[in-house]
């Protein structure tokens, strides 16, 4: 999120108990897979904090969408670079998942009542300058389909068929 958040959303630990870090470097990969140990290695080389397989798409529909989006993420496990800890496999990751599901309950009922008020940020007006089809050449389906999205940029320019 652009801008200054509430306070509730850098503290370092919030009211449910989990520590927070906040920022890093998120790398999307292909999934779902497990990384090689050699992948988890050249990630960490590369400074990568988390890894994942849905927040780069996720971020690109929402900006389409000109919605906020922020990453709450909640590992599940070390990949299989750590020395101490157990190379990651499903059971494992399953059992987490299942407390990292309620921890992300828990901590969305306590954000969503935190964001109030108009937004300033540029995300609500992301798509001001994304069209880049003559206006006369959108066909009509193709505006109804998207409508949702790009009303209030299409009506200002015209239309060809309604
Ligand atoms: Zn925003």
């Amino acid at each position: 999120m652009p801008g200054a958040g509430p306070a509730f959303f850098t503290r370092p630990r919030w009211p449910t108990g989990a520590t927070v870090h906040f920022g890093g470097t998120y790398l999307c990969i292909e999934g779902p897979q497990f990384s090689t140990r050699a992948e988890s290695r050249i990630y960490r080389q590369w400074g990568v904090d988390v890894i994942g397989m849905t927040n780069l798409p996720e971020a690109r529909l929402a900006r389409e969408a000109e919605l906020c989006y922020a990453t709450l993420a909640l590992v599940t496990d070390y990949d299989c670079w750590h020395e101490s800890e157990g190379d990651v496999d499903v059971q494992g990751v399953l059992a987490i998942l299942q407390r990292n599901v309620q921890l992300a309950q828990a901590v969305i009922r306590r954000a969503v009542p935190q964001l109030r008020g108009a937004r300033s940020c540029p995300c609500s007006r992301a798509l001001e300058h994304a069209i880049l089809t003559a206006p006369e050449a959108i066909p009509a389906a193709a505006r109804q389909r998207l409508g949702l999205f790009l009303e209030r940029y299409l009506a200002k320019e015209g239309t060809r068929d309604g």
